[in-house]
């Protein structure tokens, strides 16, 4: 299909998700509507890129609701293949980007971005967008697959969407459902360690590891949250920063109860 839709000089969108959909990824399909002609959604809840005691069984599924979402969202084609059809069977090839796939969540969770690289390079073979938009949300990860385009010379734009939040400020998530009214409230502690980081750096502080300080400050009032990093880094090499300079993220990930959430925060120019 992309190669009728490229052979009549139309833009072909594509938006890789889990399921489970939230305004967070109905706000990349807007972009999607906005900037091309046909728009193809995938719905795969890739087990490679879950570690052996993570959430695969259990991440939140609700195809029949994404399905009715998807089609008031207007999208036109959605993919939904079965593990078999991505895997087949005795696979074992598989897309790495080097280095950067142990920064960040990828320290955390071996194999992780791994399993991110090979599926997202097998979805554009099957899919072949002329633009793939992903979340902000998951800044690791928009860095990685840049890199690997790039490496790999794939015929395809990235495009990076902000943050989708709750009114109260927590990222919006499928793993948020996993919540309980508590942990929701414990949750915030994400935001605002960002919203603390950002002040200070309005305030005219640079140095990262003050403002690293101050983030676990922030964690060290919610002890029932366990931080996992908090870094400052360059967006695209992932590297920590000593001082706070153009293309610096503040990036943290912590553990609610037995959930890992995370979240990000592009800071201003230094
Ligand atoms: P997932 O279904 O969690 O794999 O996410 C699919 C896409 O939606 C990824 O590109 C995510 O970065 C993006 N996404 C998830 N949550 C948000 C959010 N709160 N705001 C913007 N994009 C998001």
């Amino acid at each position: 299909m992309s190669r009728a839709v490229r052979r009549d000089g139309k833009r072909l969108g594509f938006v890789p998700t889990m399921g489970a959909l939230h305004e967070g990824h109905l706000s990349l399909l807007s972009a999607a509507r906005a900037s091309c002609d046909i728009v193809t959604a995938s719905i795969f809840v890739n087990p490679t890129q879950f570690g052996p005691n993570e959430d695969l069984e259990k991440y939140p599924r609700s195809f029949e609701r994404d399905c009715e979402l998807l089609e008031k969202e207007g999208v036109d084609v959605l993919f939904a293949p079965s593990v078999e059809e991505m895997y087949p069977a005795g696979a074992v090839t598989w897309v790495t980007v080097e280095e950067l796939s142990g920064k960040l969540d990828g320290r955390s969770r071996p194999g992780h971005f791994r399993g991110v690289t090979t599926i997202v390079s097998k979805l554009f073979h099957v899919v072949e967008p002329d633009v793939a938009f992903f979340g902000q949300k998951d800044a690791a990860q928009v860095a990685i697959i840049r890199r690997m385009v790039r490496d790999l010379n794939l015929p395809v734009e990235i495009a990076a969407c902000p943050i989708v939040r709750e009114v109260d400020g927590l990222a919006m998530s499928s793993r948020n459902a996993y919540l309980d009214p508590q942990q929701r409230k414990q949750a915030l502690v994400l935001h605002r360690s960002l919203m603390r980081v950002e002040k200070r750096v309005d305030e005219g502080e640079r140095k990262a590891a003050k403002l690293v300080a101050a983030a676990r400050e922030e964690f060290g009032r919610e002890p029932a949250v366990r931080l996992d990093y908090f870094e400052i880094v360059d967006a695209q090499s992932l590297d920590p920063l000593e001082d706070v300079s153009k293309g610096a993220v503040a990036a943290v990930a912590a553990y609610v109860g037995p959930t890992r959430l995370i979240d990000n925060l592009v800071l201003r120019e230094g």
